[in-house]
């Protein structure tokens, strides 16, 4: 179980560990909170695994800059039978309408803030639909990350979650521009900003009961935030 005053604390790195990732240890810990995993040395396989395994579906993309540069959209659109994306709204349509759509589908994917070697993952959301779409609705749901977001344990974990990625998708969300952790980019002051984008940490322990598949995906590169 975490430990609370790590899990609350935004600026304390809580391990310096630095020792190489042991993916057969973390492989083997997801699989024990009943995940499934598949490992990858690169994108392009992963792709292909992915092109090989969701096909005919009703299928929607979260928000994920590991996504983006993989390009799955493009690799998924042909094959399936919808595919929305939260980046890619319809004419006329709002940021609600879309999120809305992202909901119920047959498959989500989505990317994570940090999976911890002993098992666990880490995310953080502002609006809260990304990480409600891995958690219910969907029949199958897909974690795709790089090995970049694997820490040592849960603390190190709710550590890169907090000071690593939120500060780097803070930037790269305009209307946050003037939160603290975009100015300083160094690590989050835990701020009252009206365009905070962490409003909730969550914490996967294990897959979701009720939901078929949380499958997650590491590929050997560095990827996303
Ligand atoms: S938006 Fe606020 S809470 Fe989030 S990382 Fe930046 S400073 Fe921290």
């Amino acid at each position: 179980m975490a430990n609370t005053n790590t899990t609350i604390d935004a600026v304390t790195n809580p391990t310096n560990n630095t020792a190489p990732i042991d993916m057969v240890k973390t492989i083997k810990n997801l699989e024990r909170n009943n995940f499934v995993v598949h490992y990858f040395e690169t994108g392009e396989d992963a792709i292909a695994y992915l092109k090989s395994r969701i096909q005919n579906k009703r299928v929607a993309l979260g928000d994920s800059r590991t996504l983006q540069t993989l390009k799955v959209y493009e690799a998924l659109e042909g094959q399936n039978i919808e595919i929305t994306d939260i980046h890619r709204p319809l004419d006329g349509e709002n940021f609600r309408q879309t999120a809305l759509r992202t909901m119920q589908r047959d498959v989500f994917l989505t990317s994570i803030n940090a999976l911890a070697q002993t098992g666990e993952m880490v995310n953080i959301d502002g609006t809260g639909n990304r990480v409600a779409c891995s958690l219910f609705g969907s029949e199958e749901v897909f974690f795709v990350l790089g090995t970049n977001k694997i820490t040592p344990d849960l603390s190190a974990a709710i550590y890169r979650a907090r000071n690593v990625a939120a500060p780097q998708n803070v930037v790269k969300n305009k209307k946050s521009s003037k939160n603290p952790c975009a100015i300083r980019q160094d690590k989050c002051y835990d701020c009252g900003s009206p365009d905070r984008i962490c409003n909730a940490l969550t914490i996967y322990y294990k897959k979701m009961r009720n939901m078929d598949i949380m499958e997650i995906i590491i590929i050997n590169e560095d990827l996303g935030f």
